[in-house]
């Protein structure tokens, strides 16, 4: 086999030279952890969003958890969340004690339904967990405005959308608090890690706190000031990122606009190709955002495809492309069934949609004779004669 059969990913990371060599700066260093490319990092991070503090953390879903935490989510509260998602949106919610309730997506794009937001509300509502699902983000200007009638906090995991924008403001500044992972299939990475920005110095504070123990300096600023004494003053983790990490998150940012155009790029290729196979619909776009893609999720219409979409998948892996499926509505695992009773039918929109995603690779070494490998099998995989 050459290495036109190659196995193409869903997604890959992409690190050269000039990341290693910041990596080993740092590994050089005095300082391995709680060193000074953490704040450098954060700093670079929250000029990239436009906001005034960036918190950086050990992944994405510490930065979820932090989220949740400052966002003051107790025992007894609710927050409203959306079933289109990796689980650790909802975890969050839960690691606090506090109930997630479901609220259905909207078909064409597979975001939160802001209609179905408002439906979940109750006076135990405390916050709302959107989620910026393959990178396109959600409707902030409205989910803004229901979370004010309301007085609840708004959230935003942007995991899958930064680079993007929603009415030319940027991603990371759309909601009170909005989170990242640096993990490899994520846009950057810094091998594991996360952030959560926002323009809340309290919810700041309260965040580099609870990611040292619920400790109110941390292990710098004391031989800084050569005391060794030190206060708990609540109760956090140890969610810290390492400095050799925040100096390949460094050099990786530097990087991430060009992947987000190419990432863009490779989604018109498809786009364009799509235009032709009948049965195969890419979601739906608004015209009020730039899409970071995340991913490129395409729905299987089988009536008119030829084919399910468990079929494709299955033929496409058996020729070496990395198709995935995002994601299992979180409500339908066995967890969220068990703990919370959530049965099938709660979310009839992100059900339905769940038979038929496919995500198809993306990433931003992807060639576009590569792109032209993946619509050639997936025709194949529907029947089309090539
Ligand atoms: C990747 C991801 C997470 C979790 O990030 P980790 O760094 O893997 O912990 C959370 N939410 C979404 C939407 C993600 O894509």
């Amino acid at each position: 086999m050459g290495c036109e059969r190659a196995y193409i990913p869903y997604g890959r990371q992409n690190i050269d030279d000039d990341d290693i060599t910041g990596v080993i700066d740092v590994l050089k260093s005095d300082w391995l952890t709680t060193g000074p490319k953490i704040e450098e990092f954060e700093q670079a991070f929250a000029e990239f969003c436009g906001v005034s503090h960036a918190v950086a953390v050990c992944n994405g879903t510490a930065a979820l958890h932090c989220a949740a935490y400052a966002a003051g989510i107790q025992p007894g509260d609710e927050v409203v969340v959306t079933p289109m998602t990796f689980a650790a949106s909802v975890n969050c919610v839960v690691y606090l004690g506090a109930t997630p309730v479901f609220a259905d997506v909207e078909p064409d794009t597979l975001l939160i339904d802001p209609a179905e937001v408002e439906k979940k509300i109750t006076d135990r509502t405390r916050a709302i967990v959107a989620v910026d699902y393959a990178g396109q983000s959600c409707n902030y200007d409205t989910l803004r405005a229901i979370a004010d009638r309301h007085g609840l906090v708004l959230i935003a995991d942007a995991c899958h959308a930064i680079g993007g924008n929603y009415k030319s403001r940027l991603v990371g500044s759309l909601a009170d608090l909005s989170t990242f992972s640096f993990h490899p299939v994520k846009h950057m990475t810094t091998g594991e890690g996360g952030m959560v920005t926002t323009d809340n110095a309290r919810f700041a504070d309260q965040m580099r706190k609870f990611r040292n123990h619920g400790i109110s300096t941390d292990h710098r600023e004391r031989v800084d000031k050569g005391v060794w004494s030190y206060e708990m003053t609540d109760l956090g983790f140890n969610y810290r990122i390492t400095d050799f990490q925040c100096a390949l998150g460094l050099k990786q940012l530097g990087k991430l606009p060009e992947w987000v155009e190419r990432r863009q790029a490779i989604a018109q290729q498809y786009d364009r190709t799509l235009k032709t196979v009948s049965g195969v619909y890419p979601l739906s776009v608004r015209p009020d955002v730039s899409h970071a893609y995340h991913l490129y999720v395409v729905k299987i219409d089988s009536q008119m495809s030829g084919a399910g979409r468990d079929a494709v998948f299955e033929k496409m892996r058996n020729n070496n492309i990395g198709v995935n499926v995002h994601y299992i509505p979180v409500h339908l695992h066995p967890y969220y069934q068990e703990h919370f009773r959530t049965i099938e039918g709660l979310c009839p929109v992100a059900e339905a949609a769940f038979r038929q995603v496919l995500s198809l690779p993306m990433f931003p070494g992807l060639t576009c004779r590569e792109v032209d490998r993946v619509m050639d099998i997936l025709k194949k995989a529907l029947g089309n004669k090539l």
